[in-house]
C-alpha cells in the first residue's frame, strides 16, 4: 500500500499592510484545514508586485501570525528569491511559442476582455511590452471542495492572460502556479475573490504539466456596505492583544460553532479543538460572509 499522500497547504499574503480580518480569515482556515489532516503548512510571502509593498508589513504579518500560535512549517519563502526560476520557465515558454508581447496601453484595456490585439503583432522586444500566453480555446473544469463545480471557457485570444507584466512585474497567475508546484503544495485554501483565476492558473497547470492542486474557496468576509475587506478598503490590522479572542471570533465566523465554555481557553486549547473539530463543508456554496 502507497503511504497516503501528506497534505501539504499554505498561507500566502501579499505584504501590502498589517493582516486585516479577512486575511486571518483564510489564514485560519488554511492552518485547520492542513493540521487537521496532519499535514504540513507553509507561509509564503507573495512579494513580487513591488509597487504595492509596504515596508514592515512582512515583520508585521510574521508577529501576527506568530501571536496567534499559527506556526508555520519550515522556513518563510518569498516569491522574490525566485525571479530566476520564473525567468527561466519563462524562456521555455517563449521558445515553444506559448508567448507573445503586448503593448496595449490601459486605456485599450479597458474593456473586460482582452481583444487579441498584438496577438499577431510583431512587437519589437525594445518596446516597452507585456507578455501574454496563448490560450487557444479551451474548456476548464475543476471541482472546488467548497464551490462545487466550475467550469470555464477559455475563449481563445480573448482569454490570452498576462504573465509578464509591461512594468517588468512577473504577474501573480504566473508566480503562483510555478511556486506552489515547487513546493509541492496539493491543497490550497484562499478567499473566494480568487476563484475567477483558478481556471488560468490550472491551465498554466496544464500546460506546464504540473498536478492540480484541491482547491477549497472559502467566502471572503464584506463589509457592511458589500466591499470585501482590504487594503483598498482600509481594513485596519487586527487587534491580537486578546490573541484566544481573535481565534474564538474566527471560529465562529468560520460557522464552526465552538461552545461558548471555550471563550476562557487558551489559543492552543482553541486551536487543538478548532483542529479535531474542523468541518470546512459548513463554508459550503458561500462566497462571502457580511460582518456587521
Ligand atoms: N497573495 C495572494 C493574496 O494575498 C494570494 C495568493 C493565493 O492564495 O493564491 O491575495
Amino acid at each position: 500500500m502507497p503511504d497516503k499522500q501528506t497534505i501539504i497547504g499554505r498561507f500566502a499574503p501579499s505584504p501590502t499592510g498589517p493582516l486585516h480580518l479577512g486575511s486571518l480569515y483564510t489564514a485560519l482556515a488554511s492552518f485547520l484545514q492542513a493540521r487537521s489532516q496532519q499535514g504540513r503548512w507553509l507561509l509564503r510571502l507573495d512579494d513580487l508586485d513591488t509597487p504595492r509593498n509596504r515596508p514592515g508589513s512582512v515583520t508585521s504579518i510574521l508577529n501576527t501570525l506568530d501571536s496567534l500560535s499559527l506556526h508555520w512549517d519550515g522556513e518563510v519563502a518569498y516569491q522574490s528569491q525566485q525571479l530566476s526560476v520564473y525567468r527561466d520557465i519563462l524562456n521555455q515558454l517563449i521558445q515553444n511559442q506559448y508567448l507573445y508581447r503586448c503593448d496595449c496601453s490601459r486605456k485599450l484595456l479597458a474593456s473586460d476582455s482582452y481583444s487579441g490585439r498584438c496577438r499577431n503583432r510583431d512587437i519589437s522586444p525594445d518596446t516597452p511590452h507585456a507578455l501574454r500566453i496563448k490560450t487557444g480555446i479551451r474548456e476548464i473544469a475543476f471541482d472546488d471542495y467548497l464551490q462545487g463545480p466550475i467550469n470555464e471557457q477559455l475563449n481563445g485570444p480573448h482569454s490570452d492572460f498576462i504573465v509578464k507584466r509591461k512594468d517588468g512585474i512577473i504577474a501573480y497567475q504566473f508566480a503562483v502556479v510555478i511556486d506552489d508546484y515547487l513546493q509541492q503544495v496539493n491543497e490550497i485554501v484562499r478567499g473566494c475573490d480568487l476563484l475567477t483565476s483558478t481556471p488560468k492558473q490550472i491551465y498554466l497547470q496544464q500546460l506546464l504539466g504540473y498536478p492540480t492542486p484541491r482547491y477549497l474557496h472559502v467566502p471572503v468576509i464584506i463589509d457592511h456596505d458589500g466591499y470585501k475587506l482590504s487594503k483598498q478598503t482600509l481594513a485596519t490590522a487586527v487587534d491580537t492583544s486578546i490573541p484566544s479572542a481573535v481565534i474564538f471570533g474566527l471560529l465562529v465566523l468560520l460557522k464552526q460553532q465552538p461552545p461558548l465554555e471555550l471563550k476562557a481557553a487558551s489559543v492552543g486549547e482553541l486551536l487543538a479543538w478548532g483542529i479535531s473539530h474542523w468541518n470546512p463543508a459548513a463554508l459550503r456554496n458561500q462566497q462571502s460572509l457580511a460582518i456587521v
